[in-house]
């Protein structure tokens, strides 16, 4: 059977923890692939200092560039308005039927799981897989996690991983101050994002 790991997010800009994270449960889950999945903006969110739909996806697929098992999914992009998680794994679920779906959070992310729309069929369409983005939350992660199983029946993968504490406002920080972002993000990125003038 194959696995598929789903990893949503805003992706403004994608960064180096994300590619990290998304390597990590790969390789920890032995998944066949990973998705990053950016989600749409609703037209009332857009923002003129922060990247479009278009940019952000163009991002992802520089980052996942010659990374084994990493690719992109413009599915919510495509869908448009505000974008629900469960909707995107009915979706893979229907392009993938044999498939086992894997939905991929940060700390922050997997901490607030049970006020996502529709989080009961979330937990039946994917196991829900989480790492620490701080020092501190992994206990927090293993108890959440402990408590959605008793729960709600749901099934978990917590995986405590060497952090890499970076984050996209971290980034657009330093781009507004001019500072490098070298580190921090891919190499094409970066190139993409002074050539468009980005977060400026
Ligand atoms: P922003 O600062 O704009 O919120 P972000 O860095 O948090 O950006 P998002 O696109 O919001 O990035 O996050 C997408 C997903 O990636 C979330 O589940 C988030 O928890 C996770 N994530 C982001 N950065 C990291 C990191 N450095 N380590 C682990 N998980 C991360
Ligand atoms: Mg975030």
């Amino acid at each position: 059977m194959q696995k598929i790991g789903i990893y949503g997010g805003t992706f403004n800009p994608v960064h180096l923890g994300h590619v990290s994270l998304a390597k990590r449960f790969l390789k920890a889950l032995e998944l066949d692939t990973v998705f990053l999945v950016p989600t749409a903006t609703p037209p009332h969110k857009v923002r003129s200092d922060l990247a479009g739909g278009d940019e952000r996806y163009e991002m992802c697929k520089l980052a996942v560039k010659g990374e084994k098992g990493l690719d992109v999914s413009d599915v919510e992009l495509i869908r448009g308005g505000k974008s629900y998680t469960v909707d995107t794994l009915l979706e893979f679920h229907r392009r993938y039927p044999d498939s086992a779906l894997y939905l991929i959070t940060g700390a922050d992310m997997f901490l607030t799981l049970e006020q996502w729309y529709r989080f009961g069929d979330i937990t039946h369409l994917a196991v829900l897989c989480a790492a620490p983005r701080d020092e501190d939350s992994a206990e927090d992660l293993y108890r959440y996690a402990d408590r959605l199983r008793a729960v709600y029946g749901a099934r978990t993968a917590v995986v405590n991983f060497p952090l890499l504490p970076i984050s996209s406002t971290l980034v657009r920080d330093r781009l507004r101050a001019g500072e490098p972002v070298d580190g921090l993000v891919p190499q094409a990125v970066k190139q993409y994002v002074y050539e468009r003038g980005l977060y400026q």
